[in-house]
């Protein structure tokens, strides 16, 4: 644990002095700027691996991979050489009559993922973009095919799909909407699949799953799509859920003509264990045949390795056909000034680059393995309810009697004092560490992790039903 060194020409200045210029002059994004004054941001001077570092030299492990996008820690040689080789050649182009190699072999490679069924792939530059854009292009595409009446979405409880208006109204997570709700368009809420709320993953599965169908049966003229996040609802607090919701809803869209739209912004990239999550839906193991994709799967977040605002929307041939036509108002017009940057394209083919040649999803398995053995002993701890794990993701809910008023941000505290970037979702803890632990780093974490719940939640005081820990 020794100190690093002071990176070479930073400004010398204290972590205070930019925290109180942020406090004036940043507004901080999911904030409420008067508790940051108490609770004031974390001032980061650089990053490498999993490590971020501050003005004063302490460092702290990237548990969250900076709110999910960083998928090979910080500071990467390989994804950095690649960006720069771009940066002096073309840094942009506008992607509407001109086209440049990193997108074309983004698109090419991605469509590859899936085999070549969605082989058509329109890019934004961040997740709610794309969310609006797969939005946007299922109501067009009926529309085009004489269908304009499928005007209708539904999303799941607690789904998240971003925060611009189109997308907020196909998310369900209060904290975010409910300021907002009545200015958002009014979609279907469909019952989670979420595995905590029944004996047994597949019995929630199920349950939600005969819901949607019926919802489908009654009102498929006038829906165009189900939007949802495969396998790991994440900004809900990591509610996971069985595959096979996922083979049911896949077959029910399909059998009442309505489109599915997976997002994979958060669980896509490798963060399940698959490339893309929904894979995962094959029966047996086998890869997905056509009809088994979603129609249009949505991108973000770790697709440029955490380097670069990026996202895209991967789509059907039929689709794309809907919008072929002498008259140019049926085609899909959507546009965003920095859509498919050539070195945001170039960092995310850096990262596929990664997949390809490291093996990343076996090793992960490892990783994950290593992890999950660290952190077994809170596997039955009374403090923790519903232990979960997927991919490289793990998520545990503190025990609202021990986790007491205001959890998430003391814990997110206390975690800067074991050198931890962590931030909880309400009880919920959860690591979604970079794609780079190794044993020691996975042993170091597992502890950190169980320190900084003993330093929030004593462990003695577990058991005492109706005790609080309020600050
Ligand atoms: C983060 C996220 C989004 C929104 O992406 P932004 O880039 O923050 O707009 C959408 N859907 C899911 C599942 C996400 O996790």
């Amino acid at each position: 644990m020794q100190s690093p060194p002071e990176s070479p020409g930073a400004p010398q200045a204290s972590n205070a002095a930019w925290q109180a210029r942020s406090l004036r002059a940043l507004w901080h994004p999911c904030t409420q700027m008067q508790r940051a004054e108490r609770m004031p941001p974390l001032p980061i001077s650089r990053g490498q691996g999993p490590w971020l570092f501050d003005y004063e030299g302490r460092r702290y492990f990237d548990a969250v991979s900076s709110w999910w996008v960083n998928l090979f820690g910080h500071a990467d040689a390989r994804i950095g050489a690649a960006i720069k080789a771009q940066l002096d050649t073309l840094e942009h182009v506008m992607l509407a009559g001109c086209t440049h190699a990193p997108a074309v072999e983004l698109a090419e490679r991605l469509g590859a993922l899936t085999a070549d069924v969605l082989g058509h792939a329109f890019f934004a530059s961040d997740g709610a973009s794309a969310v609006e854009i797969a939005l946007k292009m299922s109501f067009h595409s009926w529309k085009n095919r004489g269908q304009g009446g499928k005007r209708e979405f539904v999303c799941l409880r607690g789904g998240y799909h971003g925060e611009t208006l189109g997308a907020l109204a196909v998310s369900d997570v209060a904290v975010f909407r409910d300021a907002y709700d009545p200015l958002l368009m009014r979609a279907h809420l469909a019952p989670s699949p979420d595995a905590r709320q029944a004996p047994n993953a597949r019995a929630a599965a199920d349950t939600a799953a005969r819901a949607l169908e019926q919802l489908l049966a009654e009102r498929h003229a006038h829906i165009a799509a189900v939007i949802l996040e495969p396998l790991v609802q994440c900004a809900a607090g990591m509610a996971m859920h069985d595959a096979a919701y996922l083979r049911a809803v896949r077959a029910a869209c399909s059998r009442h003509g309505v489109h599915l739209i997976a997002d994979e912004i958060a669980v896509g990239c490798g963060r399940t264990g698959t490339f893309f999550a929904f894979e995962q839906s094959a029966a047996h193991g086998q890869p997905l045949q056509a009809h088994e994709w979603p129609d249009f799967i949505c991108l973000s977040k770790g697709i440029s390795g955490g380097y670069l605002p990026l996202s895209l929307v991967l789509t059907r041939d039929a689709v794309y056909e809907s919008f072929l036509d002498d008259d140019v108002a049926r085609g899909f017009l959507h546009s965003h000034s920095y859509t498919g940057n050539p070195l945001a394209c170039a960092a995310a083919l850096a990262t596929l680059d990664r997949f390809a040649h490291d093996d990343v999803l076996a090793r992960n398995r490892a990783w994950a393995t290593a992890l999950t053995t660290a952190l077994a002993p809170l596997q039955n701890d009374a403090r923790i309810a519903h232990w979960r794990q997927r991919g490289m993701i793990w998520a545990f809910d503190v025990r609202e009697d021990c986790a007491g008023a205001g959890f998430a941000e003391r814990f997110h505290q206390a975690g800067r004092a074991h050198e931890l970037l962590i931030r909880p979702i309400g009880n919920t803890i959860y690591l979604m560490p970079p794609y780079l632990l190794d044993a020691a780093d996975a042993a170091w974490l597992g502890t950190q992790v169980r320190r900084t719940l003993d330093a929030v939640c004593p462990p003695a005081d577990a058991p005492v039903a109706g005790g609080t820990h309020a600050a």
